[in-house]
């Protein structure tokens, strides 16, 4: 197929669906948009959105708008406008043309609803929000005709034009679309499409006073965009009957080439919140430190937290886009990531927990330099200076007095070897009062560097550390997930939910090399994990690591 450029992706149905809509020469393009409320920071649900929309306008050579469908003027925000481009961009995909905003459109919106009601097809309503409910019917019922349907063109024209000037107070009025109280669809039920909102606007300021609804302004914007497909969530399946309806009843759509709603089941990820609104809770109740928070699934707190943009995409792509509800795995998030800096990450030392080593065979005074390789399997990744003395530090958990042979680490009276370095035996160690561990002494073996004992003693385990002298202090921000529950929607409050453990912070040391880490790009801390400096707390002076993803999945 000449639309497809060559890279290799596996199909979905959308996919098929815009083959055959080319095929057929239903289209001869594909144009696709991205419609966030800027109402809340994008999330990692959002991503699969944007890697679908964008993902399939570029593999066709096609179009993909990133439009703001804001209608909603007291919930939106601008930062969260500046946010969400923010996000798109560094997820690394480009809209194109201008940002599209849904209030652009307002004027327009405003004429096909005078069209609507010239037409007969919307009526002002004069029922309160208890009536209209009570009005509309269940499930089971057919609702009922409001005694405002039948008022005349000419009047509604009137009333409609009152409600533009500010004449009427919110909930006192609204605009509903004609259509059919006895639907069996709910949305059909002669839906609101205009109501009053005395709210300012952060696009057109205040100039309105009367908003018109989300499924009113999508199915407009699509088609004066000329959306070719308009890829939703679930929860819209049946708005699609309105969806055409309000399409099929204005004069300008009428071409064969008209936009067309499909549908795809959200992401939903196990221990995770994802909807904007709860996420916002979190934030506004402190239980995070903010939408960037590095445990929130925001795509800038998972880009604070070291994730790569390639690993979301990576993810996405391995969910792939179907029409079935299901609940992923945090566990195929995690390996995205973890296999990427397995691969990419350069490696360093880095103590968390740190206890002093005293070599007292090593010359006083005396520092050398090693090398080590900055990836064990990439050797054009080069090498890194390392500090070697007789002081150094090693982490509490790994130096026992006594241990059975399971423990490879370093016990009273064995030999261990240190990473990069030589292999050392430890003599006897100092306690506090409390029992706890506060020196080490040691033999090193300085025939070890880079080979084995010549005696042909075995040394099975490899410990890191850092030297004393050069070692800089760093705090360590040790992650757990957010959640203590897989289903934390279910719950019925968060708080029962949340884990108090979710952030532990640590202080320790890091090898000297690690005071240029660049934020948010992680580093292998050998035999800890992967971490990344803070974007907004690490400084030269005061080191700040976040945990991005532990070297194993310990689920398993
Ligand atoms: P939220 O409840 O988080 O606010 P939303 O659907 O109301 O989600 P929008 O800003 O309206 O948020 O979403 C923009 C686009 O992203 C929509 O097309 C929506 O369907 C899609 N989207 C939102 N959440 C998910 C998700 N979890 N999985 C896939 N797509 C999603
Ligand atoms: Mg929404």
């Amino acid at each position: 197929m000449s639309h497809v450029d060559s890279e290799v992706r596996p199909s979905n149905f959308i996919r098929s669906i815009v083959n055959e809509d080319l095929e057929s020469g239903k289209h001869t393009s594909v144009h696709t948009r991205f419609p966030p409320e800027p109402n809340g920071f994008l999330h990692i649900g959002h991503a699969k959105s944007i890697c679908l929309n964008f993902g399939i306008a570029k593999d066709y050579n096609g179009q993909c708008n990133l439009r703001f469908d804001d209608t909603n003027p007291e919930k939106e925000d601008i930062n969260y406008v500046h946010s969400i481009q923010e996000d798109v961009t560094w997820l690394g995909f480009q809209w194109d043309g201008d940002i599209r905003y849904s209030s652009n459109y307002f004027d327009k919106l405003h004429q096909y609803a005078i069209e609507l009601i010239t037409k007969g097809l919307a009526y002002v309503c004069f029922l309160n929000a208890d009536e209209t409910r009570e009005y509309r019917g269940t499930l089971t019922e057919p609702g009922k005709d409001s005694p405002y349907r039948d008022v005349s063109v000419e009047e509604n024209l009137e009333l409609f034009e009152k409600m533009r000037k500010g004449d009427y107070k919110e909930g006192e009025c609204s605009l509903r679309a004609k259509i059919d109280m006895a639907s069996s669809f709910m949305c059909m039920r002669d839906p609101i499409i205009y109501r009053v909102r005395f709210a300012h606007h952060h696009q057109t300021g205040d100039k309105w006073c009367i908003y018109p609804m989300y499924d009113f302004t999508h199915c407009i914007s699509d088609a004066i965009e000329h959306i070719s497909h308009s890829l939703c969530s679930l929860e819209f399946q049946d708005n699609r009957r309105l969806y055409d309806w309000v399409l099929d009843n204005l004069h300008d759509f009428q071409t064969p080439d008209r936009t067309r709603q499909y549908e795809f089941s959200r992401l939903n990820l196990e221990y995770t919140l994802m909807s904007k609104r709860k996420l916002n809770d979190l934030v506004v109740r402190n239980l995070v430190q903010g939408w960037d928070d590095p445990r929130m699934p925001t795509i800038a707190g998972l880009r604070r937290r070291g994730y790569t943009a390639a690993s979301i995409r990576e993810f996405c792509l391995r969910i792939g886009v179907t029409k079935q509800e299901n609940m992923i795995e945090v566990a195929m998030l995690d390996a995205c990531i973890r296999e990427e800096l397995n691969d990419k990450a350069p490696r360093a030392m880095a103590v968390i927990h740190p206890v002093k080593v005293i070599i007292e065979n090593y010359p006083e005074g005396q520092i050398e330099t090693l090398n080590a390789p900055v990836h064990p399997s990439h050797d054009v990744m080069g090498t890194r200076e390392l500090a070697f003395g007789r002081e150094i530090y090693i982490d509490a958990d790994d130096f026992r007095e006594e241990a059975n042979k399971k423990y490879k680490r370093l016990v009273q009276g064995k030999e261990v070897r240190l990473r990069n370095a030589y292999v050392i035996k430890a003599e006897r160690c100092d306690k506090d009062a409390d029992g706890n561990i506060t020196t080490i002494y040691c033999h090193y073996d300085d025939e070890t560097l880079g080979k084995n004992p010549s005696d042909g003693r075995k040394v099975k385990g490899v410990i890191h550390w850092v030297e004393a002298t050069t070692a800089k202090p760093a705090e360590f921000r040790l992650y757990e997930r957010l959640f203590t529950d897989p289903n934390p929607a279910a719950a019925e409050t968060v708080d029962e939910v949340i884990n108090p453990n979710s952030l532990v912070i640590a202080h320790g040391l890091v090898e000297a090399n690690l005071v240029n880490a660049e934020a948010e790009h992680a580093y292998q801390f050998e035999r800890e994990g992967y971490f990344c400096a803070d974007s907004k707390d690490s400084t030269a002076d005061s080191l700040v690591f976040n945990l991005t993803v532990a070297l194993r999945d310990s689920s398993q």
